[in-house]
């Protein structure tokens, strides 16, 4: 088990940062992640284009989009869809359960949504009784493993080959062997018989077309196809922020999220979902429902620097290419969010008391912010996150507030700041430097004379 509090990033990333064999999996698995994206986003002469153009339009979305909803909602219920709205994690559970109760659903298999982790469904459906299959073969390893998903896209990233294969002997009873092909063919085999006894499917939702009321989903595994399809009530989960105006935007997206996420050119299999099923020998489910969830969402589109979290399309460049990420993992931030974009996002949905930690897990060099497809200016919402934890009463510590009021006003006048030099000089000569400040980092001791005296020495020497 592996469920790190947020309120611990400083010791969890710690611990983490003594696992060689994490530290491992990690470097090799961010690395291949990075090259693929650079080499796939060499490969289109526009990228830059392509990125300017896809922000423009979530910006436009997140400033319409109470309008774009509507468009959605009313256009998914024409087509037959039920739309149900939910305020928060535990509304959108407690829909999800009586969904199943009300149909007597005993088995569920559950396609990949970050959304559904946020709201900790699984732990709500099997509390109501149900059994929950993870079909996406990352979130099927870690639902053996009773842990929790490390990566946006790769949720068992920082699983070994070795450590899969010894899980599969272990839950599976499959006989040892590290064969990638093998390992994989048992998990199909296993799933395949779970779709077929499944009463109810969910998934997620890449992205929502409000003008067709079309949900888009995009897999590399035939899995949500299935979860889609094969059973008879399909449950799609989504955030406020899904809702895009037009098919015609969707071409931008579909460019961008695989180059971004795994450096694909396009993902195996592209879902478009429009209602349910229109006559008795077509394909799909009978019922489709459609969750639309803000659980704190709307807070973030309100204020006008914290809106351009809502543009995130889950890629996961930003983890692949982040420093810290890379070496302490998806763990160590205690949410199904980590990384740069988790230490932005977290906060703004758990609240910044219990998670005042995670914007300081960077160090603000931008590399997020260069990969991102939709150009998110993280640094600029991990600065603003901190001045809040720094304004914020719970968080505040006078003793620092007092140190900065002081140091702004001695920087402010010349006379202050060589009086205070003077002081710094006398003082480093009588106390050590703090164990604990320099511990991980350097701190030059203050030059013994002043730029100012020793040009005005050199100055009264010519
Ligand atoms: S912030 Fe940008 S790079 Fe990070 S997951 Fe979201 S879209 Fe991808």
């Amino acid at each position: 088990m592996n469920h790190l509090s947020s309120e611990t990033f400083d010791e969890n990333a710690k611990a983490a940062l003594a696992d060689a064999q994490l530290r491992g999996a990690l470097r090799n698995a961010t690395s291949l992640f990075g090259k693929r994206r650079l080499e796939a986003a060499r490969g289109l002469d526009n990228w830059e284009d392509l990125r300017t153009y896809a922000r423009a339009i979530k910006d436009e979305v997140l400033l319409h989009l109470d309008r774009y909803l509507e468009t959605f909602v009313a256009n998914a219920e024409q087509r037959g869809a039920v739309v149900h709205w939910a305020n928060d994690g535990a509304e959108a559970n407690t829909i999800i359960c009586k969904l199943a109760l009300d149909r007597g659903a005993r088995t569920i298999v559950k396609s990949k949504s970050m959304t559904t982790e946020e709201t900790h469904l699984n732990d709500a459906l099997e509390a109501a009784g149900m059994q929950v299959v993870e079909t996406d073969l990352g979130e099927y390893i870690i639902q053996l493993a009773h842990e929790t998903p490390s990566h946006i896209i790769a949720p068992a990233i920082h699983k070994t080959k070795g450590q899969i294969a010894e899980l599969f002997t272990e839950t599976l009873g499959m006989p040892p062997t590290d064969d990638v092909a093998q390992l994989t063919s048992t998990a199909r085999a296993t799933l395949r018989d779970r779709f077929a006894a499944a009463d109810m499917g969910i998934s997620g939702v890449n992205f929502a077309i409000a003008e067709s009321g079309t949900i888009v989903i995009v897999e590399n595994e035939g899995n949500i196809r299935l979860t889609t399809s094969l059973p008879r009530v399909h449950v799609a989960v989504m955030g406020i922020e899904k809702v895009i105006p037009r098919f015609a935007n969707l071409d931008v997206f579909l460019k961008l999220l695989p180059r971004s996420g795994t450096g694909q050119r396009l993902t195996t299999y592209q879902s478009f979902i429009t209602g349910t099923k229109r006559n008795p020998q077509d394909e799909g489910p009978e019922e489709l429902h459609i969750v639309i969830l803000d659980n704190g969402r709307s807070r973030m589109l309100a204020h006008p620097v914290t809106r351009q979290s809502l543009a995130c399309i889950r890629c996961g460049a930003c983890l692949n290419a982040c420093p810290v990420y890379q070496q302490v993992g998806g763990h160590a931030y205690g949410s199904v969010y980590p990384g740069p974009i988790g230490a932005v996002i977290t906060p703004q949905l758990m609240g910044i008391e219990k998670t005042a930690q995670l914007p300081y897990a960077s160090s603000l060099c931008g590399a997020c912010r260069e990969v991102c497809p939709v150009k998110i200016d993280i640094p600029r919402l991990l600065l603003h996150l901190r001045s809040e934890i720094a304004a914020s009463k719970t968080n505040g510590n006078t003793t620092e507030r007092l140190a900065f009021k002081m140091w702004a006003r001695v920087m402010m006048s010349p006379a202050l700041y060589n009086l205070g030099a003077t002081a710094g000089r006398i003082v480093q000569k009588v106390m050590p430097l703090s164990k604990a400040w320099t511990s991980g980092r350097d701190l030059r001791p203050i030059e013994p004379q002043s730029f100012r005296s020793l040009w005005k020495t050199k100055l009264s020497h010519e």
